[in-house]
């Protein structure tokens, strides 16, 4: 296949998104926020997901290695990287992945949390996607939504949201994220598609998806004539634009005004 890539930050943090595609891959992973919080590692989470990417498109390279498999190689590795750093705190870096991989007349997939793979198909558009992060917590999600995202009450009800998220994270009452332990790999979703049923396919990060599922700007179909037209580049200058029409939130409540946005567009 032939994969386009692109990433971009939310702000003016460094990017916690990480992209990789070869001819035969594309993942997407997203680090989780901190929301500044203390995390137990010095390295940090843009290095977390380089690591864990990188690892990933070695432990892959193997068409005989399946893709949680890999997953789980790949996030003992890292871990290995550094022992000297707490991995039992509860906000250690932490990712979603999304993984695409083809092989002879068949795409696999693997979704951890919530950055979500769409495959154009001969009709319709498939979204494969992980949403159980979104059912822990409803009320003190609520709470971080009633604020516009510059004001302080916005960044103390994040950070009491996150505070407690973390307590759910990895836990079979709550959600599972690519961490400091291999044992994540086995809850995430994974599956096969056909070659025939599959047209092409954008791996993305919820910075890229909220476009069409959280914003409403743009269908599935809006955003693979987009990707057609202009590319990854043009997709994430489009979240932009709309996210410049709401800078504060008031329209569209969410974490933070721009989040890091990733495109793998496969074709
Ligand atoms: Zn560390």
């Amino acid at each position: 296949m032939r994969v386009a890539i692109d990433t971009e930050p939310g702000g003016t943090a460094p990017n916690e998104d990480w992209v990789a595609a070869t001819a035969s891959l594309a993942l997407v992973l997203d680090g989780v926020s901190t929301a500044g919080l203390d995390t137990g590692c010095r390295h940090g989470v843009p290095w977390y997901v380089s690591q864990l990417g990188s690892r990933l498109v070695t432990a892959l390279a193997d068409p005989k290695e399946s893709l949680p498999d890999g997953l789980a190689t790949a996030l003992e590795q890292v871990a290995t990287l550094h022992p000297e750093c707490d991995l039992a705190n509860p906000g250690t870096p932490s990712a979603t992945v999304a993984i695409l991989r083809q092989r002879e007349g068949f795409y696999d997939h693997l979704v951890l949390a919530d950055s979500p793979i769409i495959l154009e198909g001969p009709q319709d558009f498939t979204v494969i996607t992980d949403l159980r992060v979104d059912d822990v917590l409803p009320d003190l999600r609520a709470e971080v939504e009633q604020y516009e995202t510059h004001t302080e009450e916005h960044k103390e009800a994040l950070q009491r949201f996150v505070t407690a998220q973390r307590q759910t994270r990895n836990t079979p009452s709550g959600y599972w994220v690519a961490a400091g332990s291999p044992t994540a790999a086995a809850h995430a979703i994974v599956g096969t598609t056909a070659a025939e049923n599959v047209r092409s396919a954008a791996v993305l990060s919820d910075g890229t998806s909220r476009l069409v599922t959280e914003y409403g700007m743009a269908t599935w179909a809006e955003v693979f004539a987009t990707l057609r037209a202009g590319g990854p580049r043009a997709l994430i200058s489009n979240v932009r634009e709309v996210e410049a029409t709401d800078p504060t939130g008031r329209r569209w409540p969410r974490y933070k005004s721009g989040d890091d946005a990733s495109v793998a567009f496969c074709q």
